[in-house]
């Protein structure tokens, strides 16, 4: 499966001039909410995901995901591993766990979320869950942006990334945009206006 591919069928990976929440700007922008548009297409990319994390031997229990992003990809990463579905929402500086779901000392969880950028949901996750005894085996992410190292990457993490190094990270593919700053940026140059694409406009 070629995932760039997918994500641009699904116009969820944007060519233009792009504001990103860091300030920076972008010629390119990972829609990712986009991708999980119809079920079906999200389920053959959580299949592929399952079968990366079945293949390097890890067991779970659980898909635990970061609320919201995360959500319908632990769900449909949950179907494809045949395993249980719960997700953590915001508190003031971190995430928990409520809604009446549970975990078990000692349960395998894996993190899962659409994107990892820096990984910082993800840790706010796995905080969450190792507090209530959880044990996190994995993180995984349908994209990554080529901050955090994911298995069977060339790269190394870069030191932006949040995500403890003892943990494998699992993701299809790594989608690495040059940005730059305003005061740099090629596209300001030309007189165009960077537009904001997120989740917070
Ligand atoms: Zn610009």
């Amino acid at each position: 499966m070629n995932i760039e591919q997918v994500y641009k069928d699904a116009n969820a990976l944007l060519d233009g001039h792009f504001l990103l929440a860091s300030g920076n700007h972008s010629r390119r922008y990972l829609q990712s909410a986009k991708v999980l548009e119809y079920p079906k297409k999200a389920a053959l990319l959580t299949d592929a995901l399952a079968t990366l994390i079945k293949d390097a031997g890890i067991e779970v229990d659980t898909v635990c995901a970061p609320a919201l992003g995360g959500v319908l990809a632990g769900y449909e990463l949950a179907r494809s591993l045949d395993v249980r579905s719960i997700f953590v929402e915001k508190k003031e500086g971190g995430m928990e766990l409520r809604r009446g779901f549970e975990i078990k000392p000692g349960e395998r969880i894996i993190i899962c979320e659409d994107i990892i950028t820096t990984g910082g949901s993800a840790l706010k996750a796995a905080k969450a869950i190792e507090a209530l005894g959880g044990k996190v085996v994995a993180f995984a992410s349908l994209a990554n942006r080529g901050i955090c190292k994911r298995v069977g990457a060339n790269n190394e993490a870069k030191p932006e990334c949040k995500l403890p190094n003892n943990i494998p990270l699992f993701s299809l593919a790594d989608f690495t945009f040059e940005m730059y700053s305003p005061d740099e940026c090629p596209m300001c140059k030309e007189g165009s206006i960077a537009i904001k694409p997120g989740s917070k406009n």
